[in-house]
């Protein structure tokens, strides 16, 4: 068995790209001043949340003073919540979900955690598309859980040549991200109805089902037209993921939420449900935090502006332009992941830091060669960015 010391470090090792340019950013902002880094490594959502927040806030406070105004709340989230995210869902995914098919969880990583405890045998292995989150292996390797990355295409779209390659009896689960981090990609509706009949058609010869877990934190950021498919009718085993932390900007109040399928729980009877929710006490999270969830339920029809992410996104596509650098014009999310100059991610993420400029290796998301910038930042920053990443694109390309 790991003793607590080598999980620790086996865990820290993984995610130690992003440690490694957060505390680099730190050290530079302490140095130099804050308005003197371009600092695009953190997804940490920066605009505001839609003005009716305050208002809700204020009438939550008002309440707040009553007997269970801030107390316990049933574990799998305030009734009337579950209700309204119900609604808002079933708007969403173009089927009817009644609550009892919603629990509330500590966003979509407690979400993530929950869905893996629920259903997650040791050895039991779970393919994500690479790049990916790569906080993925953390939350099924708690369980014992294997994480199978398996490519994508060169234009980060699904390949489900691979993904099905990559199917063993072991398979217990297959991640979609869309839209995605880091690529911002947004997977085609005929991508998922594909992806869903490989799930059913193996789903037929086995008795422990085989689900695609659909993550989607990242839903309502989509550009150009471009729509994000509806994927829990897809499939009895679709199992929808997602939270308020970005559409919201409400990441540290930790509001997600699972959905599944009725037909699922009208097939087990409802025990991956009651599942969810018991494990969602028993790891200890209890109830997502109850002002969120009742902040969560009064705005989850509306967005923070997403013009500013679009018009951000625009921005950094023509510095990375103008720069040389090559880049796949993300549809979604607020992330890019362009080629890395030189080839070596490691190299060039340090050639940028030269310039002030954080980001984080290609090889953090399982795919060296690549950079991931975050566009959480003011279009001030990413066009001062400008120089720095011409010059930085300059220097990898001579010096190889
Ligand atoms: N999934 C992906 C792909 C993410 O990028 C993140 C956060 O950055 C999460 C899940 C976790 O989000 P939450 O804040 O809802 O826990």
């Amino acid at each position: 068995m790991q003793t607590v010391t080598g999980y620790f470090q086996v865990a820290a090792g993984k995610s130690s790209f992003i440690r490694k340019m957060f505390e680099k950013g730190l050290e530079l902002k302490a140095q130099y001043g804050e308005d003197a880094v371009c600092d695009f490594s953190l997804g940490n959502p920066d605009v505001p949340p839609p003005l009716k927040a305050r208002a809700v806030l204020h009438e939550i406070a008002d309440n707040a003073v009553r007997p269970l105004g801030l107390g316990y709340c049933p574990n799998a989230g305030i009734p009337e919540v579950r209700q309204a995210i119900a609604g808002h869902l079933s708007a969403q995914q173009g089927m009817a979900i009644d609550a009892g098919n919603v629990v509330m969880t500590v966003g979509a990583a407690g979400a993530l955690v929950c869905f893996f405890r629920s259903v997650i045998e040791p050895g039991d292995e779970v393919i994500v598309p690479s790049p990916y989150f790569v906080e993925y292996g953390n939350y099924c390797g708690h369980f014992g859980g294997v994480l199978k990355p398996v490519a994508t295409n060169a234009d980060f779209s699904l390949d489900l040549g691979n993904i099905e390659r990559a199917l063993t009896p072991k398979t217990r689960a297959i991640i979609v991200n869309s839209p995605n981090n880091p690529t911002g990609t947004i997977y085609t509706e005929a991508q998922m109805a594909a992806l869903a009949a490989l799930v059913d058609k193996v789903n037929a010869t086995r008795e422990r089902p085989l689900f695609i877990l659909s993550d989607e934190p990242y839903r309502a950021f989509a550009y150009d037209g471009s729509k994000v498919p509806a994927v829990l009718k897809l499939s009895k085993f679709a199992v929808v993921l997602g939270s308020f932390s970005k559409t919201l900007s409400m990441a540290g109040e930790r509001i997600g939420y699972i959905a599944l399928n009725p037909a699922l729980s009208r097939l087990d009877g409802g025990t991956l449900a009651s599942t969810l929710i018991l494990v969602n006490r028993t790891l200890g999270f209890v109830n997502a935090p109850v002002i969120g969830q009742r902040l969560a339920a009064a705005i989850c029809n509306e967005t923070v502006d997403l013009a500013v992410y679009k018009r951000r996104r625009d921005l950094m596509a023509q510095v990375l332009t103008d720069a040389g650098i090559e880049f796949i014009m993300p549809k979604g999310a607020f992330y890019f992941f362009p080629k890395a100059p030189g080839g070596d991610d490691a190299r060039f993420v340090d050639l940028l830091l030269e310039e002030r400029i954080l980001a984080v290796p290609g090889s953090g998301f399982g795919r060296a060669g690549y950079f991931r910038l975050s566009c959480s930042v003011d279009e001030a920053i990413i066009a001062r960015s400008a120089p720095g990443f011409a010059r930085a694109a300059q220097k990898a390309l001579v010096h190889g």
